[in-house]
Parts: structure tokens; sequence; C-alpha cells
């Protein structure tokens, strides 16, 4: 059986029919309907949140967030990420600036921020990264000083919370996705939190082609998404809480199994943290022992994923804003996910401990 990096989450199947029944009896497929509405509200009342909006996926609503703060010019952000961190920069027309990482743990090093600020600089976009906390705080006060908005790609951190509140809860917005390969999902999917409810509506807004009711207010997107993802959403919220603690039974094993002088496992800088255990990575001595440990894992059909490779800030389209990143570049050559997901069996989660202790 071929083991991958996660396994998405499906529930009861007559859990999700019975949602289909409704769909059947409302007749309203998409365009913010009856199951849209729930699942918003409960997210709300789980995240501890007051404006949530439910998104077509975690790109959009990275794209929204910086179209409906009008933001032009420079924003700095984090090389160590998925692309659509800087992809949604790119395609809102504005400049990223990239600020090196913290090998730790591996989220943006806040300590080299200042340094970036220039006057064409507009915000501050950095990812949780394995759902582990940027640097907030430090963050924050950077954002007061330069008056730059702050955006948090969020996308892996649901389910997490720092000082007792969700991380969705911090910055002036925060993304998330709900893709089915994330802790929480539905399917495709994603969410903009914002802390300024005048700017959640016009997120709103942005959301549906800027067009409410009879009137044609501003060039909006297609953010939207249908009924048929609300309901797997609203099927597998139950579930998060199981989902995450069969996560933290698969992390222990993996914690109790490797061998830690062959390997490097992030971690967070704070204590205050309630963790998701989103995803396992290690970082090997070096990219051929990399690609050594990958090599021996797919041999036994085994595939974790190069998480996140390659470094950004090195991307061919990124070109003229190609900054130096020593760090982001060193760990992105040398780092893997293990494959992690509730119904794991130890057992296999010791093979991969033992394949990766005997090839690093
Ligand atoms: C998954 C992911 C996204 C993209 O989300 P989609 O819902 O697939 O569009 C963005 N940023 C990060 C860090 C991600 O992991």
């Amino acid at each position: 059986m071929r083991i991958n990096v996660t396994q998405s989450f499906l529930p009861p199947f007559e859990e999700y029919q019975q949602y289909l029944s409704k769909i059947w009896e409302n007749k309203w497929l998409t365009n913010n309907g009856p199951l849209l509405l729930e699942l918003e509200s409960k997210l709300k009342d789980y995240l501890g949140v007051e404006n949530l909006l439910y998104t077509g996926n975690g790109t959009i609503a990275l794209q929204i967030a910086i179209k409906a703060m009008a933001l032009k010019g420079e924003i700095i952000t984090t090389p160590f990420s998925y692309c659509a961190t800087t992809t949604s920069i790119l395609w809102e027309n504005c400049t990223p600036v990239f600020v090196d990482i913290h090998f730790s743990d591996t989220n943006i090093n806040a300590d080299l921020i200042e340094a970036a600020v220039t006057e064409n600089t507009v915000a501050i976009m950095a990812t949780h990264v394995y759902g582990l906390p940027c640097d907030v705080e430090k963050i924050e006060a950077i954002a007061k000083k330069h008056n730059l908005r702050v955006i948090y790609d969020a996308a892996h951190a649901f389910g997490v919370k720092y000082k007792d509140r969700s991380l969705l809860d911090y910055g002036d917005v925060a993304t998330c996705s709900f893709h089915a390969t994330k802790v929480f999902h539905t399917v495709e999917g994603g969410c903009i939190i914002a802390q300024d409810p005048d700017l959640h509506e016009k997120m709103m807004l942005f959301r549906s082609f800027g067009h409410l009711g009879d009137e044609y207010f501003t060039v909006g997107i297609n953010g939207k998404n249908s009924e048929f993802h609300a309901a797997m959403g609203l099927c597998n919220l139950p579930y998060v809480g199981k989902i995450i603690e069969g996560r933290k039974a698969v992390f222990e094993v993996y914690d109790e199994a490797l061998d830690f002088s062959k390997v490097y496992k992030p971690v967070s800088h704070v204590s205050d943290l309630e963790y998701n255990y989103a995803y396992y990575p290690v970082v090997l001595k070096d990219e051929a022992t990399t690609r050594k440990v990958i090599e021996a894992l797919n041999k036994e059909n085994i595939y974790p994923r190069r998480y996140f490779y390659p470094s950004l800030n090195q991307l061919s389209y990124v070109g003229e804003y190609r900054q130096h990143c020593p760090v982001s570049e060193d760990v992105s050559l040398r780092v893997i996910s293990l494959p992690l997901h509730p119904e794991l069996d130890p057992a296999v989660v010791r093979k991969v401990a033992e394949i990766i202790n005997l090839n690093a």
C-alpha cells in the first residue's frame, strides 16, 4: 500500500448523505446558501472570531485580502511557505520582499523585518509554517511603528491556539485553507478572518464579483464556495478534536522513534501553545542525505513531501525581486514532511523512522 504524506479525512458516508438530502430539498447549490451560512457560523464559534468569510480556497482568500486592503507596493514576506503565499502577492501586482527565516521554527525572522522596510512597504505577509506561530508580538510592534498591515497565511494553523486564542485571530487579516490535505478540510475551501468589520464587509463584496442585489459596486472576483463543500465542512468540523488527537498520537511515535542526533525537527519558540500536529517536518544533514532518505522511503512505497522546496525567493518568476535568504535556501534543500494522519499505523511510523535513522 502506498503511504503518502497525508490521507484526507472522510466523515461517515451517511453523514454527508444527510446533508445532500438537505441540498436536494433546498434546491440551493451555491451563492451563500443555508449550509454555507451554517458553516460560517460554526467556524466563528469554533475559532472564537467575529468576522469570517468562507471562500473557494485559501489562495483566493489571500488575494481578496490584498485587494480589499488596496495594497500597492512592497509586501514583506517569507521565502519558506507554499508558493501561493508569493504568487498571491505577484498576482495582485505587489512586490514581494523576502526576509529570511529562523532555523529553529522555520518562520520569518522578525528581527530581520525592520531592515527590509522602505518607504514603499505597505504590509507584512507571513506564514505560520507547520502551524507554529510566527513572532506575532514582534511583528505587530513593527507594523504599528511603520504603519503596515499584517496578513497571516494561516493555512496550517486551523485548531492552533496561542495564549488561549485561535492563531487565526492574530493579524489584521488571517487566511486559512480547507484544502483536502489540511487538518480541517472541505475538499476545496478556505476562509478570511478580519479584525475590522468594514474590511470584512468589503471582502464579502469582493468575494461575489463586487455585486450585491441589483448593484455592481466594484471589480470583484468569484471567491465563493458551494453548498456541497460547506456540507463537507459541517460533517468534518465535529471530528476536528479527534483528528488532532489522532495526529498527536502519531507525532509522539515519531518523537520516540527518530534519532534526533541525525535529524532536526522545527519547534516553536513560544510556550503558551495548543498545537494541531499539522505536519511532521524533519531537517536532514544535507541535500544528498535528503535525496538518499527520500529514495530509501520511496523504495518501501512511502512518499514524504519536500515541504517546502524550493525557497520561494529562488522561484524563476520572482526574478528581479530575488533577495538572498541563506537560512531558507539551506533548509528548503534538506527538509521533508513525513507521513502523518490519524489513521496511520504506528508500525508504519516506526518503519519510516527506522529507514530515516539508517539512511540519515
Ligand atoms: C495549502 C496552502 C495554501 C493554498 O491553499 P489552497 O486552499 O490550496 O488554495 C496557501 N498557503 C499555504 C501555506 C498552504 O499550505
